[in-house]
């Protein structure tokens, strides 16, 4: 066995570019907990970035994992075709639109990102994408050119993708002096000028957005502006695509976050939450927009791999019958509710918001901090007694609260009762 030392050293051999917001060495995990190597446990409400919907290692996944071992691992998608993928296939239909019935399975968010570009200039003809201020949609080269929820996602990358235009998104609590219904509509129109000055409706393939943004900040937008994007892309040709990357699979207590606005896309990306941390992202669409999709001029290795398939249709039915999105829905209004009350005790506190448990708070500069060392000691306090949070924001000024779905109302007051400590020593 290696020891000890060796494997501590070895962390040096790892890219700095991976930040390592903390230094856990984490053994095993179940539900909402991690436990690190020396057996200390950690309330993780990261849920690793929104991946383990369902807890961590939930034991029926583990089950449907190990049985699909056994049988088979790789079933190559352009060679052959498998069962979970076929089976996959039949459960995302019954819970997705009529109009939602064609699918393409990648590993990553970003590569679902990366084939709706494809698909949408393919499809379309047309050269030009439009994304939306704050967005973010992974880090492949497409993908980060999209985004915009942090300079450091696409610093010295230069040169990004050509032909990316970047919209307003109606962030409430950035332009106070706008009411919410006010600034959606100025969204809107300084939307319909960039089609008249920039990207021309005959040169726009598709406009993406996250339902609520995420890495930007957890902003849910105000109640009519998905639905002013679909009209404008149904008039005007345009494709809407939906990244539900991140607020898919019941995070905001809905099946999809689309689902809250009544609006359908395009184009819907999916990925995180759909196979409980086995890398599986995809892209549905209507068949008839697929069919532009020419044999052969997309692909890849491992896409719609058997045990990510195997794992996504068991975290489907987990979803379901543990009812999560009722769970989801009801600790998330919970949730919010007590961060509410927080908020009339600590000025610092600028905003809380959210849907069902995707749920940001933004801290607002006091007398002696800034908002984004607010949320970075805030963090650090909660880590250190055992509880596992993230930011967001452009200025990681947000603590995003991103517990699995099974969370229990007990197991928010435990993080609660941290995260109010946390405020105390923080801001006296
Ligand atoms: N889109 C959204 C909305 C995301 O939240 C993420 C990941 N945080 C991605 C795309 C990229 O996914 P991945 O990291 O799996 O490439």
């Amino acid at each position: 066995m290696t020891p000890y030392r060796d494997l501590i050293s070895n962390k040096h051999k790892l890219s700095p570019v991976w930040p390592h917001f903390t230094q856990i060495e984490v053994e095993k995990a179940s539900n909402c907990y991690l436990y690190d190597t020396k057996g200390r446990e950690y309330i993780d409400f990261t849920s690793g970035i929104g991946v383990a919907n369902i807890g961590h290692n939930h034991p029926r996944v583990v089950t449907a994992i190990q049985a699909q071992a056994e049988k088979l691992i790789h079933g190559q998608a352009t060679i052959v075709y498998h069962q979970p993928m076929l089976k996959l296939v039949e459960k995302l239909a019954r819970v997705l639109p009529t109009s939602l019935d064609n699918f393409f399975f990648t590993n990553s968010g970003s590569e679902a990102v990366e084939s709706a570009i494809k698909l949408a200039r393919h499809a379309t003809g047309k050269p030009n994408i439009i994304a939306f201020q704050g967005g973010y949609h992974g880090r492949t080269v497409g993908a980060m050119t999209l985004t915009t929820a942090k300079t450091i996602y696409r610093s010295n990358y230069q040169p990004l993708m050509p032909g990316v235009h970047i919209a307003p998104f109606p962030y409430s609590f950035r332009y106070k002096n706008m009411s919410p219904e006010m600034l959606s509509k100025w969204c809107i129109h300084e939307l319909q000028h960039l089609l008249k000055t920039q990207t021309s409706p005959e040169e726009t393939a598709a406009m993406i957005i996250e339902p609520v943004l995420g890495e930007g900040g957890y902003v849910v937008p105000p109640k009519h502006f998905l639905a002013n994007l679909r009209e404008i892309c149904s008039q005007k040709g345009i494709l809407l695509i939906f990244d539900e990357i991140q607020t898919g699979f019941g995070r905001t207590g809905e099946l999809f976050g689309y689902e809250h606005f009544n609006v359908k896309p395009d184009i819907l990306l999916i990925a995180k939450g759909l196979a409980s941390g086995m890398p599986l992202s995809g892209l549905v669409a209507n068949h008839k927009l697929m069919e532009h999709w020419k044999a052969g001029s997309h692909g890849g290795t491992y896409g719609g791999n058997a045990l990510a398939c195997a794992a996504s249709i068991e975290t489907l039915r987990v979803i379901h019958d543990e009812s999560l999105l009722d769970n989801a829905r009801k600790s998330g209004h919970h949730l919010i509710s007590r961060l509410q009350s927080l908020s009339e005790d600590y000025s610092c506190i600028g905003e809380v918001r959210g849907l069902g448990l995707m749920v940001g708070c933004e801290f607002i500069d006091d007398k002696k901090l800034t908002r984004s060392s607010i949320a970075t000691k805030i963090r650090k306090y909660c880590l250190d007694k055992g509880l596992i949070l993230l930011t967001c924001g452009t200025e990681d000024h947000v603590i995003r609260w991103v517990p699995p779905l099974t969370v229990t109302i007990d197991q928010l007051e435990q993080a609660l009762a941290i995260f109010e400590d946390a405020l105390f020593e923080v801001t006296n």
